[in-house]
């Protein structure tokens, strides 16, 4: 018999956990024993130190990867050029998707007939977003140890390429570094592979213990909204990015939605494009073929800044509470929503929970009560865990464009279906690490 790949392997881990949460909601909601010791206990301890084990690799594998990544290139106009194109792309998937959700959600108008009175008593109050002028103060880290302490991943970025780039201008004497470099990215690699070998229980825990507080059957009186985002999440990530993929990088689509299916898990089970950076960054190297060079530092700017799915999620918002508020936005209304989300996607960046934010901006902007976000609100859960998978999907979709117009994406590999597909690691035993 074939064995299972890992990616196969998480994915019927994930269907387990959803199953198993489901069921615990809707039978054993009162078992105090269920409560205590599965779910807040066994369910939530596994699923946290889960989401820690991926956190803990994102710093370091950024720095070393970035590193080896910019000293690669050796050529600082290229990197300002990956910068440019990455940025202008990241924009132009924003405006897409917003545009997508606005068109779909009126066209559909969900929301039209929605009772007041089945709405959740959840209020909601706006966390403060910072100022655009702060956000770009705040891309140079006063103490870079506090930036890395912080996991503050624009201010990362900008020391970490600083600091290569000087590596590369002292020349002979900088190699060392460069070549050290290239070694501690192998081993955070490696980490990589230990950590995504025991996924599958992970992402079991975050599934069973997510679905056991949050029934599905909340979706019921939200499911004109909750459908819309749905489908235009879908449409995107099989549609839009597919066609620029197409045009724009001029590789097979349906070869990058396969290969890019255990980061949509990782991302689905840990709403969290942060976390998931490991796994992207792992997935558009060894499974696309994208070079260092350009995943190395498209990848986590594309984690921090763009947010399709997101985007999405504030579109449909948008369109369903001026509906269930009779609030007519009309088409400058609209223009202004999709310019506003593509601006607060960059203003936001590194703000967690982020996606909520960003749209009280958005309905500030336009006139709609800040308070019909907490209507939305009980169903946000779970399309967080959509929109994280569309979000992480465009991230790679843009490093495959780009590297492919900077030639540096190895055809073969992204070709192959076999390449850098998870493989079981097995730990050294004592005759391996005598011979060294
Ligand atoms: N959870 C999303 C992400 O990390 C952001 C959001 O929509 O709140 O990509």
């Amino acid at each position: 018999m074939k064995k299972m790949t890992m990616t196969t392997k998480i994915l019927v881990w994930m269907v387990s956990g959803l199953v198993v949460g489901s069921l615990i909601n809707a039978f054993a909601n009162d078992s105090e024993v269920v409560q205590t010791y599965l779910v807040g206990g066994l369910f939530h301890v596994a699923g946290a130190i889960f989401i820690s084990m991926l956190k803990m690799l994102v710093v370091p594998l950024v720095t070393f990867s970035l590193i080896c990544g910019v000293c690669g290139l050796g050529d600082v106009n290229k990197l300002g050029r990956v910068g440019l194109k990455s940025f202008l792309l990241f924009m132009l998937t924003t405006a897409l998707a917003i545009s997508l959700a606005i068109g779909l959600s009126s066209l559909i108008g969900p929301g039209k007939d929605f009772e007041m009175a089945e709405s959740t008593t959840q209020s909601f109050t706006a966390p403060e977003a910072p100022p655009l002028t702060q956000v770009i103060i705040d891309l140079v880290p006063s103490n870079p140890i506090a930036a890395y302490a912080e996991g503050n991943m624009l201010q990362i970025i900008f020391f970490t390429i600083l600091f290569a780039v000087c590596i590369l201008m002292i020349g002979e004497r900088g190699k060392p570094i460069a070549e050290g470099a290239e070694r501690l990215n192998e081993v955070m690699m490696q980490v990589v592979n230990v950590v995504m070998n025991i996924a599958p229980y992970g992402v079991f825990a975050l599934m069973a213990k997510t679905f056991s507080l949050q029934g599905l059957g909340l979706i019921v009186p939200m499911i004109s909204y909750f459908g819309v985002v749905a489908l235009v999440l879908l449409l995107h990530a099989t549609g839009t990015l597919m066609v620029l993929l197409k045009l724009l990088g001029r590789v097979n689509p349906l070869i990058f939605l396969k290969k890019m299916r255990a980061t949509q898990v990782f991302a689905f089970s840990t709403s969290s494009s942060n976390a998931t950076i490991p796994v992207t960054l792992r997935s558009t190297e060894k499974r696309l073929g994208v070079d260092n060079s350009t995943a190395s530092f498209v990848v986590p700017f594309g984690a921090t800044i763009n947010m399709d799915g997101t985007a999405i999620m504030q579109g449909v918002a948008t369109v369903f509470i001026a509906n269930v508020y009779g609030i007519e936005l009309g088409l400058g209304g609209y223009l202004t929503v999709i310019g506003m989300a593509v601006l607060a996607s960059i203003g936001t960046a590194g703000v967690p929970g982020v996606g909520l934010i960003m749209l009280a901006m958005v309905f500030n902007q336009v006139g709609l009560p800040i308070e019909g976000i907490a209507l939305i609100m009980g169903v946000d859960r779970l399309l967080d865990m959509m929109r994280t998978a569309v979000n992480v999907t465009g991230d790679a979709a843009v490093t495959t464009i780009v590297a492919r117009s900077e030639n540096s994406i190895d055809m073969t590999t992204y070709n192959d279906p076999d390449a850098g597909i998870v493989e079981e690691v097995h730990l050294p035993h004592g005759e391996q690490t005598a011979k060294g």
